[in-house]
C-alpha cells in the first residue's frame, strides 16, 4: 500500500497535498517561526497567572496589520497556557472570540461567554451590565480564571465607545476582597482606535503592548516551509515556488495569511491539472484568481446596511473610471441599493458609521478633500478590490439572504 504504484491502484486521484486542513485559516500552528519571542513575552506578562491567579488581573495588547499572527499568537499562547495550567491543576480557560463576528456588541460577547460556562442559560432579559455580572458570578460559583481574548477588538471600540470597554476593564476594581477572575487579551490592528477611549481607560490598557512587525520575504519563507512540510506531500512544492508565493505576500505587506491562502490556492491548481508538483505558473494562477485581502467570510461578517452601503460604493466604481467619489454619491448609491431590497434606508450619521468602520477594516479608504468648492468633505476610495467583483460577492451574500 505504501507504494506508489498501490496508491495509484487504489484511487485515480492524485493530489499533491498530504493533509489540507493545515492550511486552513482556523488552524492554528504547533509552532510559530519569527514570533517565539513575543509568545515568549506573553508568556512572561502572564507567568504569575500560574502562580497567583487571585492576585491580580493582567490586560495586554497585540497589534500588528493584518496577517501579522495576531490571532494565531493568540490562541497558541492560549493553548499552551491551559495545558501548562492543567499539568499543574489550575483551573484556568483561554477563550477567545473575535468581536467583529458579533458586531462590536459587549452584550453579544459577554453572551457567547456565558454560554462558553452555560450552554442553556437563558438568552433574554438582560442588560450587557447583568450580564457582566453574571459572568463574574459564574467565575466564582466554578472558581475559575479566564483569560478572555476580544479579537478584532477596534469593532468593540467602534461599536461601544469608552463606555463598555471602561467597564470591562475596570471590572475587577469594584469587585473588592474578590479574586480576580477575568484577564483580557485585547487584539487589534492599529492603536490609533485605542485613543479614541478615554484616558483613564486608556491608561489601564495600554501598559502591555506587543506589537508585530510584518513579515520580511524571507521570514515569510520559513513560514511557509513549515506549513508546506505539514500540509503537502514530499517534494511537491519546490523552492522557486515557495519563494514566488513569499514574495507576492511581502508585497502584500508582509501579510502571511495571504501567502497561505496563496499556497493553498496554487495546490489546487496543480490538483486540477493533475501536476505532481505545485509550479510558479500554479501560483501566478492563484494569484490572479484571489482577490488580495478581501475575503467572502469579511464580508459575510458586515451587517445587513454594511453591505448595502458597500454594494453602492462598489456600483459607483463599476459605472464611471473614476478614482474616488464622495460621501454624498454613496450615499444616494446606497439609497437605490435600499429600494432595491424594499428596506428604509438608514440616516447620514449611521453612514457614517458604516464608512468608518469599513475604512477601519481596510476595505474602503477615505480621504479628505481640502480642493472642493465647498471646503473639506470626505472622499471614499476602493483601493484593492476589482468593483465588479465586489458587487458580485455581495450580490451573492445578499442573495441567499445573510444579512
Ligand atoms: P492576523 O490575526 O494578524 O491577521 P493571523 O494570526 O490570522 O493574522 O495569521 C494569518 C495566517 O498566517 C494564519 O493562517 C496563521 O496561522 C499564519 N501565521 C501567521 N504568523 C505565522 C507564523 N509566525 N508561523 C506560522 N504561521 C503563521
Ligand atoms: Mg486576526
Amino acid at each position: 500500500m505504501h507504494s506508489l504504484f498501490g496508491v495509484c491502484q487504489v484511487s485515480h486521484y492524485r493530489s499533491v497535498f498530504r493533509d489540507e486542513t493545515k492550511l486552513d485559516i482556523n488552524y492554528v500552528p504547533h509552532r510559530l517561526p519569527h514570533r517565539d519571542r513575543e509568545l515568549r513575552l506573553l508568556m512572561e506578562f502572564f507567568s504569575f497567572l500560574l502562580q497567583f491567579p487571585e492576585r491580580m488581573a493582567q490586560r495586554v495588547l497585540i497589534t500588528g496589520d493584518v496577517g501579522t499572527g495576531k490571532t494565531a499568537l493568540s490562541q497558541r499562547f492560549g493553548a499552551d497556557m491551559s495545558r501548562e495550567a492543567g499539568k499543574q491543576g489550575k483551573n484556568f480557560r483561554y477563550v477567545h472570540v473575535n468581536c467583529r463576528e458579533y458586531h462590536g456588541s459587549l452584550f453579544l460577547i459577554l453572551q457567547h461567554v456565558v454560554s462558553v460556562f452555560h450552554p442553556n442559560f437563558p438568552q433574554r432579559g438582560y442588560s450587557a451590565e447583568e450580564l457582566l455580572r453574571i459572568v463574574m458570578q459564574i467565575l466564582d460559583e466554578e472558581n475559575v480564571y479566564v483569560i478572555l481574548a476580544l479579537d478584532e477588538f477596534g469593532s468593540m471600540v467602534e461599536r461601544e465607545g469608552s463606555d463598555a470597554v471602561y467597564q470591562l476593564t475596570r471590572l475587577q476594581e469594584v469587585r473588592q476582597n474578590k479574586p480576580q477572575r477575568l484577564s483580557l487579551i485585547c487584539i487589534l490592528r492599529n492603536l490609533n482606535l485605542i485613543s479614541k477611549l478615554d484616558a483613564s481607560t486608556r491608561s489601564t490598557l495600554q501598559s502591555n503592548i506587543i506589537n508585530l512587525e510584518r513579515y520580511s520575504k524571507q521570514q515569510l519563507v520559513d513560514i511557509l516551509n513549515d506549513r508546506v512540510s505539514s500540509a503537502f506531500k514530499l517534494s511537491a512544492v519546490p523552492e522557486d515556488t515557495v519563494n514566488l508565493i513569499a514574495e507576492l505576500a511581502s508585497s502584500e505587506s508582509g501579510n502571511a495569511r495571504f501567502g497561505i491562502e496563496l499556497l493553498w490556492r496554487a495546490g489546487k491548481y496543480a490538483n486540477v491539472e493533475d501536476l505532481d508538483t505545485v509550479t510558479p505558473e500554479c501560483a501566478r494562477k492563484a494569484v490572479s484568481s484571489i482577490v488580495p485581502t478581501m475575503r467572502k467570510s469579511d464580508l459575510a461578517l458586515l451587517g445587513f446596511h454594511e453591505k448595502l452601503f458597500l454594494l453602492g460604493i462598489a456600483r459607483l466604481f463599476k459605472q464611471g473610471q473614476k478614482a474616488s467619489a464622495t460621501l454624498s454619491e454613496a450615499e444616494q448609491a446606497y439609497a437605490i441599493a435600499c429600494e432595491e431590497y424594499d428596506v428604509k434606508p438608514n440616516s447620514h450619521t449611521q453612514l457614517w458609521k458604516y464608512l468608518k468602520s469599513l475604512a477601519a477594516t481596510d476595505i474602503v479608504r477615505t480621504e479628505v478633500s481640502t480642493t472642493g468648492s465647498r471646503g473639506r468633505s470626505t472622499l471614499i476610495c476602493l483601493p484593492r478590490i476589482p468593483a465588479h467583483e465586489l458587487e458580485r460577492e455581495l450580490k451573492d451574500i445578499l442573495e441567499k439572504g445573510e444579512g
